[in-house]
């Protein structure tokens, strides 16, 4: 199988075989199937069908709270890890619900890479333009999978102008499908020249590759009906003329993405996918932080939580902290710094997740990820090094978009609530607002399926029945600004004042015309959609 490409031949060779990615795409484009196709052929499941019962979960409601409710599934998804010829594979599961954007966009901050499925016949989707548009404010490398060819899809040349189009993104063509819906027989392999045949009787078998000279090769006739190799000749040779050609640089910064046509129901294309997730696809990447830039060959180990599941079982309050290993040559039982603290951890107990199963993680390198079980001292944001006052930055917590009180069913408990409210928060699973007059909170949430996860999460895991109703409210914004401006702008707007679950001050309102008077009357306080988590 594939090589370690010599992209850094400085790095050390653990850290060089590291892909770190995740999968962008709309509802039902085919990202589980891709999923549980890599794992298949990354040797991490025996059989097909394990990533699916999560899939078919998500369909429902009713079935995503139960999904919710038992956490180890979703948790081992989180990240998953395998290999793949000589490369080391970690995909970092997004959250498919548009309701979950925030965790989404957090997610990508995790990973070098995005592997962006579209569905043939639908093309670039609401969905995969809002994941792209994030990648894009980190130039993220992006590959794309073209799925369900085995059935009616657009036309090869419509749907790479639509990607070009829509995404501002040039596109290059790795393989080209040959035959349309039911006649789609396979690819012809651009980078490599083979003849990639599917074979739909049996979905989980590898396509057979016939190596090809060319496309004069006698033997393409063999294999191809000669309307498609007429066909196939003619749109070769439009695509070579007018597509640009594949430059590697171009994708490593994100202008440019390779393309290739597949089926993952099939198992069709995504060998290829992988080999080129493997050659073109980055090694672990520079993390920004303050105050310097981390390289992932550094000695030291540094790591970022961006991601904080709790109550995986809610007799323990456990909680399992995500860390992306920025930098250096991770060893159980290590004690680290968590810099915000200043306090010293000892990871005894990491866990790495391997498809469906959780092990004890006796090392990792920059570009893995790893679930450190903690008591909640790890929060999103965070980071761990062996002692330097590094932070790591970028990592965004967003204005919810709709907001609710939160009153417990009994007033006698407000105090319960509040710990329950505080620990979702720093789960990042809502934004808890505390007002400056009243009691009760404010919460807020990006989509409004999570209020009905919250509210049943608060009553399953602390016994606590809960009411969400209207807020006064409608939007939140951070303030921000010199300590004195600050305090008179709050003083001055008492009524709307409010603070998150690190204290900062947040500023409530109901009124865009709110904030854009205070833009104009207070103009040395800003007010801020996002915040970076620290
Ligand atoms: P997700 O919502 O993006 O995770 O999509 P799924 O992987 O669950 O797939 C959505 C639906 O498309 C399912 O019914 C799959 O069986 C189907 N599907 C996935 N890949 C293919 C494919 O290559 N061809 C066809 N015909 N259907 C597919």
């Amino acid at each position: 199988m594939l090589d370690v490409t010599p992209n850094r031949p400085d790095l050390p060779s653990e850290i060089a075989r590291r892909r770190t990615f995740a999968i962008i795409s709309h509802p039902d484009a085919g990202k589980t199937t891709l999923t549980e196709k890599f794992l298949l052929y990354g040797g991490a499941i025996q059989m097909a069908g394990q990533v699916r019962a999560k899939g078919e979960a998500r369909r429902t409601r009713s079935d995503f709270m139960q999904m919710e409710k038992d956490r180890g599934i979703s948790v081992s998804a989180s990240a998953m890890s395998f290999d793949f010829g000589t490369f080391r594979f970690n995909l970092v599961d997004t959250p498919g619900h548009s309701d979950f954007s925030e965790d989404t966009y957090r997610t990508l901050t995790a990973v070098d890479a995005a592997v962006m499925v579209i569905d043939g016949a639908k093309g670039v989707e609401s969905q995969t333009r809002k994941l792209f548009e994030v990648c894009r404010l980190r130039d993220l490398p992006i590959l794309t999978f073209c799925n369900k060819m085995d059935r009616e899809s657009r036309d090869t040349f419509d749907i790479i102008d639509e990607i070009q189009e829509n995404l501002a993104i040039d596109v290059t063509p790795a393989s080209w499908p040959i035959g349309k819906g039911r006649d789609f027989i396979g690819c012809y392999d651009m980078l490599n020249d083979r003849l990639e045949l599917m074979d739909r009787a049996d979905r989980n078998k590898v396509a057979e590759s016939i190596k090809i000279n060319g496309l004069d090769d006698p033997a393409l006739a063999e294999h191809v009906p000669a309307e498609l190799v007429e066909q196939l000749r003619e749109e070769l040779e439009m695509a070579r003329e007018l597509l640009p050609e594949l430059n590697p640089q171009s994708v490593l910064e994100g202008h440019m993405t390779p393309i290739w046509f597949g089926s993952a129901i099939n198992s069709f294309g995504v060998r290829e996918l992988m080999e080129g997730i493997g050659t073109y696809g980055p090694e672990p990447q520079p993390q920004s932080a303050l105050p310097r830039q981390i390289a992932p060959d550094e000695d030291k180990v540094t790591g970022f939580v961006f991601k904080v599941q709790a109550n995986m079982d809610p007799k323990h309050r456990d909680r399992v902290a995500f860390l992306r290993m920025a930098s250096g040559h991770f060893r159980r039982g290590m004690k680290l710094t968590h810099v915000r603290s200043k306090k010293p951890m000892t990871i005894s107990a990491p866990v790495l997740f391997l498809a469906s199963d959780r092990e004890l993680a006796e090392e990792a390198w920059a570009g893995d990820i790893i679930g450190i079980p903690n008591h909640g001292q790890l929060r999103i944001g965070d980071t761990l090094t062996e002692g330097e006052a590094l932070r790591v930055t970028g990592i965004p917590s967003f204005a919810p978009e709709l907001l609710q009180s939160c009153r417990a069913g009994d007033p006698m408990k407000a105090k319960h609530l509040e710990k329950a409210l505080m620990q979702f928060a720093e789960e990042g699973a809502a934004k808890v607002f505390k007002p400056a007059f009243g009691s009760g909170f404010i919460v807020g949430v990006v989509g409004a399926l999570q209020f009905e996860v919250l509210g049943s999460r608060i009553e399953l895991e602390y016994g606590l029945p809960v009411r969400f109703e209207a807020s006064q409210f409608t939007s939140a914004r951070w303030v921000t600004g010199p300590r004195d401006k600050v305090d008179a702008f709050t003083a001055a707007n008492k009524a709307h004042i409010a603070h998150d679950h690190d204290g900062d001050i947040v500023y409530l309102t109901r009124l865009q015309w709110d904030i854009d008077r205070i833009e104009r009357d207070y103009p040395d306080v800003t007010l801020q959609a996002t915040k970076e988590m620290m």
